[in-house]
C-alpha cells in the first residue's frame, strides 16, 4: 500500500510493480503483468546459468516508483509511506544467441544491446539461499505451536506464549488480551506501540485530546494516562487501513491488558510490527488538527518506537462485519485481506 499525505488528505493506492534491478537500458524496465501472472518458483543454483547481481538498491527503486507517481501531479506530498509491502527479488530468464532473447517467450528483445556489451563483465552471484525450516515447537515447554498458514506468529496454549520467526529462530513476543465477556467474541490482533515523537508533545491521553481536538474535557486522569499508537496487526484493503488505526488510537483503550490467550477465535497476525511502524506518521497526519498548520512540519517529525505489545481485542461478529463494542469500530469482513471463515 502506498500512502501520500497531502493538503487534500491522505491518498492511497495499491501497488504491485516490478523494476529492473540492474542498469541496462536495452532490457525491459519492468516485468509488466508477468510477476503477477506467471507462477514463480524458488531460485536454485543452475550450472549453466549466470545470475546477474542487482545493483539498484531497494531505496533507489522506491524512489523511482515515487517519481513515476509524481510525474503528472502538481500537489505537494508531505510524507509518503509504503506499508505492508512484500518485496521479492525475481530472476527473469534471458539468453544470448545472435541477439538477447526473452527466454519466457523465446523471442528476441526489441532493443539491441550496445556493440561493446559483454555479459561477463557484469557483476554476478550464485543464488545460495537454501530454504530453512524452523520446528513449530515451543522454545519454553516443547509443546506444539499452532498458527494459521498466513500467520506470522505461533501460539503455545500450554505455557501461554506467542512466537515469531526471525532469521535466527523463534523469538517470544510480548502480548496481552483486552478482557471481554462475550465467549463468542473474535479476537483481532493489534500492535500497541509506545513511541517517542519529536516536534510534538504526545505523551499522554490529554496530549492526544489536545492535538486531535477531541470534544472532551481534560481530566487529571487523562494527564496520567500514557498515550499509545494502536495499529492493526493484520492486512486490510488500503481504503480502510488508516481508518482502523485512527479509530483505535483516538479511542485509546484504557482497559489493562491481561495475560493469557483467549479461548475463542483468533484472527491471524499478518502485518509485522515494522510495517505498522511505517504507518505511524500517516496516522499522526490523520488526526492532528489543524492539519494545514501541521503538515509542513511532518517531514521533520521523527517517530521512534520504544516498546511494542501485541494485543488481542474482542470483536462481536455481525453478519457482514466485526464490531468492537467499546470503541464502536466496525470492520467490514470483505475488507480483510484474508476473507476466511473464522
Ligand atoms: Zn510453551
Amino acid at each position: 500500500m502506498c500512502f501520500s499525505s497531502t493538503f487534500d488528505g491522505i491518498k492511497h493506492r495499491f501497488v504491485d510493480i516490478s523494476h529492473l534491478g540492474i542498469e541496462a537500458p536495452f532490457l525491459p524496465a519492468t516485468l509488466g503483468l508477468r510477476s503477477q501472472a506467471l507462477k514463480l518458483t524458488f531460485v536454485s543454483p543452475e550450472p549453466n546459468a549466470l545470475f546477474l547481481k542487482p545493483t539498484l538498491s531497494l531505496e533507489e527503486m522506491k524512489g523511482l516508483v515515487e517519481k513515476r507517481y509524481d510525474a503528472n501531479k502538481a500537489e505537494t506530498v508531505f510524507h509518503r509511506a509504503f506499508v505492508g509491502d512484500t518485496i521479492s527479488l525475481i530472476y527473469s530468464p534471458v539468453y544470448i544467441d545472435d541477439k538477447i532473447y526473452d527466454a519466457v517467450l523465446n523471442k528476441p528483445l526489441s532493443v539491441k544491446p550496445p556493440a561493446d556489451f559483454d555479459i561477463s563483465t557484469r557483476p554476478a552471484e550464485s543464488p545460495d539461499w537454501p530454504i530453512r525450516f524452523i520446528p513449530a515447537l515451543c522454545q519454553t515447554c516443547g509443546w506444539d505451536l499452532e498458527g494459521d498458514r498466513e500467520s506470522l506468529t505461533l501460539i503455545c496454549r500450554n505455557c501461554t506464549s506467542i512466537w515469531q520467526a526471525t532469521e535466527t529462530g523463534l523469538e517470544a513476543l510480548k502480548f496481552g488480551v483486552m478482557p471481554g465477556d462475550n465467549p463468542d467474541a473474535v479476537h483481532l490482533p493489534f500492535w500497541r506501540i509506545k513511541a517517542a515523537v519529536s516536534g510534538i508533545e504526545l505523551h499522554t491521553y490529554a496530549d492526544l485530546v489536545k492535538h486531535a481536538n477531541l470534544p472532551k474535557v481534560i481530566t487529571s486522569d487523562m494527564l496520567d494516562t500514557k498515550f499509545y499508537f494502536w495499529v492493526q496487526a493484520f492486512k486490510v484493503r488500503p481504503k480502510i487501513f488508516l481508518r482502523i488505526s485512527r479509530k483505535m488510537t483516538l479511542s485509546q483503550p484504557r482497559e489493562e491488558l491481561i495475560t493469557g490467550i483467549p479461548e475463542g477465535r483468533l484472527y491471524p497476525v499478518t502485518l509485522p510490527v515494522q510495517e505498522a511502524v511505517e504507518s505511524l506518521k500517516l496516522l499522526l497526519a490523520g488526526f492532528v488538527k489543524p492539519l494545514n498548520h501541521f503538515l509542513p512540519d511532518l517531514p521533520n517529525i521523527q517517530i521512534t518506537p520504544k516498546s511494542v505489545r501485541l494485543a488481542f481485542i474482542p470483536f462481536e461478529e455481525g453478519q457482514h462485519e466485526f464490531i468492537q463494542p467499546e470503541s464502536l469500530l466496525t470492520i467490514n469482513k470483505n475488507m480483510l485481506a484474508i476473507s476466511k471463515n473464522l
